[in-house]
């Protein structure tokens, strides 16, 4: 079967074909600037070639009209028709306590999500623009949800449930949802098929390390514990937002600086992380650079990320009494050789043994801790597409339910 998978930002648009026969890759591309000037959709068919065409697109409808117009090109495209599309995943990031797996999207679903658009009012709301979108350009195609949240709502109620007056988890849904969920579930898995050993008995946690970074606990496949919470400014720091904070600083900042609250927000999600401290830039290479250079302030802001990363891989180490394999993923975690060596040093009395010649590695798949190490460390590029098509595939053809 062959399958779109759709991610909806607001002003941009990822997707990918994939045939789900092989689980190869077809075409894969970006659409930008949705209802802006210079709307732009950069497309590639994988292995072969690319085009870029720059074209008005008003909104997410026109956005994927390009989208199917591409994969079905003569030139550039992949399939002959539209017809060849067997189903349609898309991830949307955000269900709620509703949702703890993939669905096929029907009105009842749609109306959750919209339901959850208070709890990611970036998110849902280009997520459900392009379901709609999709289903009026594909009516008899059938579509599914993907959540990130979905892969957390195992978590016991201890790891979501915040100590403020249990009337607001009740009456406003406040409780951490953990998000990445997607990413965080296909390492685990492949760390499982890497290791050859069943999920069932393994303890991984995952670190998915991007410019949103998060980490999860997971027990027999199951996710007991995540960093982020109610929403993605939770749990470690990050490349702008600054990830656990003592709460009272919120009104403090506010005071001290005569700020809205909105201000404070904007400040703490997107002027804070590794980019508040270092005042350089939120960007891992930038920030590596500027150390290498003599900038303490780079310095400080990347020891207090991996003092952070650390501090989360002892609590889940306690969590779950032991691990088994540490998974890094995502930007930073399958690229910085050096972020890996410091999260990991000098945690051999843990178990874990970083081999420091194999961790020279970028991007590929490898286990990258000593022979002798208990604790396998692991890189594993993450991805998220592939994952989102086999629910996608899985849902169509009976194997999960609808
Ligand atoms: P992501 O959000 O997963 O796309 O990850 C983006 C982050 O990965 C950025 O902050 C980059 O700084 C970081 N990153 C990507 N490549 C490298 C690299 N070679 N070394 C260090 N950081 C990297």
């Amino acid at each position: 079967m062959k399958v779109l998978v759709i991610n909806c930002g607001s002003s941009s648009l990822k997707y990918q074909v994939l045939d789900m026969d092989g689980e190869i890759l077809m075409a894969k591309g970006l659409v930008e600037r949705i209802g802006l000037d210079g709307s732009v959709i950069k497309h590639e068919k994988v292995g072969r070639d690319k085009f870029v065409n720059e074209t008005p697109m008003k909104d997410h409808k026109e956005a994927i009209k390009q989208v199917l117009d591409a994969i079905v090109d003569q030139d550039h495209g992949v399939l002959k028709s539209m017809a060849e599309i067997g189903a349609v995943g898309h991830r949307v990031v955000h269900a709620g306590e509703k949702y703890a797996r993939s669905v096929m999207i029907t009105d009842d679903v749609i109306k959750a999500l919209e339901e959850c658009v208070e709890l990611a009012p970036l998110h849902n709301p280009p997520n459900l623009l392009g379901i709609a979108a999709c289903k009026e350009l594909m009516p008899d195609i059938p579509m599914i949800g993907v959540f990130d949240t979905a892969f957390h709502q195992t978590m016991p109620p201890e790891s979501y449930i915040y100590a403020i007056p249990y009337d607001y988890y009740t009456k406003y849904c406040i409780r951490r949802y953990g998000f990445h969920g997607t990413s965080h579930k296909y390492v685990a898995q492949r760390a499982s098929e890497i290791l050859n050993v069943n999920l069932d008995d393994l303890k991984i946690i995952t670190c998915h390390l991007g410019n949103g970074a998060s980490l999860s606990a997971i027990k027999r496949g199951k996710c007991i514990d995540t960093s982020m919470g109610f929403t993605p400014l939770e749990g470690l720091v990050m490349g702008t937002r600054c990830g656990d904070l003592d709460p009272a600083i919120v009104s403090y900042i506010r005071e001290k600086e005569n700020l809205p609250f909105g201000k404070v927000n904007e400040i703490l999600n997107k002027k804070s992380g590794v980019l508040g401290i270092s005042g350089v830039s939120s960007d891992f290479r930038d920030l590596e650079d500027a150390a290498a250079e003599g900038n303490e302030r780079a310095q400080l802001a990347l020891k207090v990320f991996s003092h952070r990363v650390r501090f989360y891989i002892g609590a889940y180490i306690a969590e779950m009494n032991g691990v088994d394999a540490i998974v890094f993923t995502a930007g930073l975690g399958e690229n910085s050789i050096n972020m890996r060596d410091i999260i990991c040093n000098d945690l051999g009395n843990l178990g874990i043994k970083l081999d420091l010649v194999k961790n020279r590695i970028r991007g590929k798949e490898a286990i990258i801790s000593r022979d002798d190490s208990p604790v396998k460390v692991i890189l594993i590029p993450t991805n998220e597409e592939l994952m989102i098509a086999r629910d996608t595939v899985d849902i169509v053809t009976g194997k999960m339910p609808k």
